[in-house]
């Protein structure tokens, strides 16, 4: 569904970004880790054409694209995002900011988009919360809006941010709950997440990310009981 290979990737000097080769298959859910800057957000970053990568390929659901010649408002509707903070508009109600990309970027006929947009809140159980302003929700209620206003663009994989390092630790559930969900419908996910006990019991494969080089991809239970790599066995006894 979604390939990287020799993603390349520099700000500057800085190279964040040393070669990555990253294989999405079709429902599968890829959960990324590594410490901080080594290079997890710029990776999302460059999938969904928010980053222009330096060197290297990326494919979407079969169809290389070219950054020259591509219309990349279409090829970010195919890839979602959702990131650490929400970002909701806040002069509209929940239902508006679900279908505004659907409507502005689609063409989506206002009918047609509102009742998707009740769909999806619903999918994420805040359908009674259609027609309040998002100062009015909880920061786990304003990202599940996040996540449907994603879900709104119809996209074939969806990429996670630390979607719930921004939220009080009551609220980390009800977002965690609706991706085990989404995961379960077979929606392709890749997630940065700190949230290991949904890395066990959610992805297919945990990959370590570490100075901007994949050092380590395993299933869960090989990834915990059995890493190859010194850096992803000191990083789990520092999450464990
Ligand atoms: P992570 O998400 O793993 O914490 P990031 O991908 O955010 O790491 O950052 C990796 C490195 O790239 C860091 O050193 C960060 O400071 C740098 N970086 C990220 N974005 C930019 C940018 N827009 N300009 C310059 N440096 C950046
Ligand atoms: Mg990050």
């Amino acid at each position: 569904m979604i390939i990287g290979e020799n993603i390349h990737k520099s700000f500057g000097d800085l190279e964040v970004l040393k070669g990555v080769d990253l294989h999405v298959k079709p429902q599968e859910v890829v959960v990324l880790v590594g410490v901080s800057g080594s290079g997890k957000s710029t990776l999302l970053r460059c999938f969904n054409f928010l980053e222009m990568i330096n060197d290297g390929k990326i494919t979407i659901d079969g169809h290389m694209v070219n950054t020259k010649k591509d219309n990349l408002t279409n090829i970010r509707a195919e890839v979602g995002m959702v990131f650490q903070h929400f970002n909701l508009f806040p002069h509209k109600t929940v239902l508006e900011n679900v279908i505004e990309a659907p409507i502005t970027v689609k063409k989506m006929k206002k009918e047609k988009a509102r009742a998707l947009g009740m769909e999806l809140l619903k999918k994420v159980g805040l359908e009674d919360k259609a027609n309040v302003y998002p100062s009015k929700l909880s920061g786990g209620q304003k990202q599940r809006v996040a996540i449907a206003r994603s879900l709104a663009m119809e996209p074939k994989v969806m990429l996670f941010d630390e979607p719930t390092s921004a939220l009080d630790p009551e609220l980390v559930g009800e977002v965690l709950q609706v991706m085990k969900q989404l995961a379960e419908e077979g929606m392709t996910m890749v997630v940065v997440t700190h949230e290991m006990k949904f890395a066990k019991e959610v992805a297919d494969r945990i990959i370590m990310i570490d100075k901007g080089t994949i050092i380590e991809s395993a299933d869960p239970k090989n990834f915990f009981e059995n890493p190859q790599n010194e850096r992803t066995k000191q990083f789990i006894q520092l999450v464990e």
